[in-house]
């Protein structure tokens, strides 16, 4: 199994001096500390006593729009989604410092469609790509979940009842090692309205308290999830061609009208993928001391701080090269958030986390905190896999196995209508008795020894002898998929194949003939090879006396420069 190394993109928002700054900061602290220089991109510089330089994979200044976060650092991310990719991006920094703003986890239909954060733009773009000439001849289907850890609960802001009576979610690993939520509702959407309707909801049910950081101070991480469940071919050279019912190939996608289907299974599978991108808008990373938290509000300060400092720790863990080399034991299991992020820091996942930074002089402390938690997170490497659920796409070994395999099944399917040809024909053009193997009374091979679910939701003839309702025998008569086979069609076939054979005959002849030619090439070069080593070998020695004797000329000179270094040396030490 191969897999893309991808570390953890990281981008830093500075977000611009809001008119709530200009009422709550002391005035002579509202002043910007932060800035980017055109000549270097992917820097920001931090004024102060000494200017301190910070690079990532993106910066967006306080004049960046919602579009600029959006088209440059996250767009790239649904293509992923829709390969099969689990993606993951983080909100990350200080309460205010823009979080929600830039993720748009709190959207409603009153917002301006330009203010329009990264979750409605990424579901609008994925409905829009569903629905694309591209992915036409697959077929998805979507859920949306919506999660809220709050003093280390988890909490189902789409699920039935209030505070208390919210059902509790909780974390599970499969034998995989895949994390898996269970007692969470998981809703099923057609469209981008019903997304943005469950976001809506879900957010206003998320826990916010006041604290004198924030009005509207979030004190919680919110996780927004969408599942995208589709069903894709994958041809045999690992890409993902748009297989047309009309194609010479013969593939069709399985559906519903198609009952004379037909399959050149040599070329490709149906695969069900399974993707998750999760949304996730992280509490305030202000220190605790900065509020004037009181009873229980100390309570979820702590707590949510143990969740950020597990964060801090396994990214720290994951992200030191040196450490990680030593570090086998990354500490996921100290939070649930970092359990359930589990799969997106150093797991199967692409991982974008934005790190949002308020400009103010205010804020300075904060602001650098942040800056370098996000730059430790771009030393992280992620084993990003398709989460196909035939396995072995990339593995060389599986796909040889698999050549194998299918080899010798051709071999069967020939041998096979080689009887029918030579035996099996009878006068009234159908065959006596004996019954054409059907494809599923042979051994051929499923990519996984299961069934794939096809696209109309109805058994696929999965080639492995199991569950292949359409290639059973009807009648006395053999079938494939209900159709007679004759014994004009068995000559067909027959001639086909021989017709086949004999060309096969000749490209290994013309391959023969070729490589001889090639070995001769090869020999000729060898000896030129040779001799042109040996006329080298010849000058270089011819060229090595030439130069003996000139310094045996100069002689007298360079004892001169000589005696005039070690003089020079005698200088130097006693400088020392
Ligand atoms: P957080 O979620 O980090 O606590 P918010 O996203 O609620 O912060 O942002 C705090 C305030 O700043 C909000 O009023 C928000 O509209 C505003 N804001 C944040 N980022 C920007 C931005 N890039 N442009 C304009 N206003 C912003
Ligand atoms: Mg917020």
């Amino acid at each position: 199994m191969s897999f893309e190394k991808t570390s953890v993109q990281v981008a830093v928002r500075i977000r611009p001096i809001t008119s709530e700054d200009l009422v709550n900061l002391p005035t002579r602290f509202q002043k910007s500390v932060l800035s980017t220089a055109p000549y270097a991109p992917n820097q920001v510089i931090v004024a102060g006593e000494k200017k301190q330089y910070f690079s990532y994979d993106y910066i967006f200044g306080p004049d960046s729009t919602q579009k600029d976060v959006y088209d440059r650092a996250v767009l790239k991310l649904i293509d992923k989604f829709l390969e099969g990719y689990n993606v993951t991006i983080l909100a990350y920094g200080q309460t205010s410092s823009g979080k929600t703003f830039t993720m748009g986890t709190s959207d409603n239909d009153l917002i301006d469609p330009d203010d329009k954060g990264i979750i409605p733009r990424a579901v609008s773009t994925l409905f829009s790509s569903m629905e694309s000439a591209q992915y036409k001849t697959r077929k998805f289907s979507i859920k949306v979940s919506f999660i809220e850890i709050y003093n280390e609960d988890l909490i189902d802001l789409l699920g039935e009842g209030d505070g208390e009576s919210r059902p509790q979610v909780l974390i599970r690993e499969d034998s995989k090692g895949n994390i898996l939520w269970s007692g969470l509702q998981e809703i099923k959407v057609n469209s981008v309205e019903e997304v943005i309707s469950h976001l809506t909801r879900g957010s206003l049910n998320r826990q916010t308290g006041a604290t004198d950081m924030n009005a509207k101070s979030s004190r919680s991480h919110a996780i927004f999830s969408v599942t995208l469940a589709q069903q894709k071919f994958i041809s045999s050279g690992g890409s993902s061609p748009s297989p047309q019912p009309d194609q010479k190939s013969g593939v069709r996608p399985p559906s519903r009208s198609n009952s004379r289907l037909s399959r050149r299974f040599d070329e490709g599978e149906w695969v069900s993928v399974t993707s998750k991108f999760h949304f996730v808008d992280l509490a305030g990373s202000e220190r605790l001391k900065r509020t004037s938290a009181v009873g229980e509000r100390v309570k979820e300060g702590i707590s949510i701080n143990s969740g950020l400092l597990a964060l801090g720790n396994v990214i720290s863990a994951l992200g030191d090269p040196n450490k990680a080399k030593h570090t086998t034991h990354i500490p996921y299991r100290d939070s649930k958030l970092t359990r359930l992020l589990q799969d997106s820091l150093g797991g199967n996942a692409q991982t974008l986390m934005i790190a949002c930074v308020s400009p103010a002089e205010y804020n300075l402390v904060e602001t650098v905190n942040t800056l370098k938690y996000a730059n430790r997170a771009r030393n992280i490497k992620n084993n990003a896999t398709i989460n196909a659920e035939e396995a072995g796409w990339n593995d060389v070994e599986h796909l040889q196995t698999l050549v194998m395999r299918l080899r010798n099944e051709i071999k069967i399917l020939k041998a096979a209508t080689g009887v029918i040809n030579s035996n099996g024909t009878s006068t009234n053009g159908t065959t006596s008795g004996r019954t054409t193997p059907s494809l599923n009374g042979t051994t051929t091979p499923s990519l996984n020894g299961r069934t794939t679910p096809n696209l109309n939701g109805r058994t696929t003839p999965s080639l492995n002898g199991r569950e292949t309702p359409s290639f059973t025998k009807r009648s006395s008569t053999p079938s494939f998929s209900g159709i007679p086979i004759t014994s004009q069609h068995s000559q067909q076939l027959s001639q086909q194949l021989s017709q086949q054979q004999q060309q096969q005959q000749k490209n290994q002849n013309i391959n023969n003939k070729d490589i001889e030619l090639l070995e001769d090439q090869l020999q000729q070069l060898k000896r030129s090879y040779i001799k042109l080593s040996q006329r080298y070998a010849k000058t270089s020695a011819e060229l090595a006396k030439h130069q003996d004797n000139d310094v045996n000329n100069n002689n007298s000179n360079v004892g001169d420069r000589n005696s005039l270094s070690v003089i020079k040396e005698v200088d130097d030490d006693d400088d020392d």
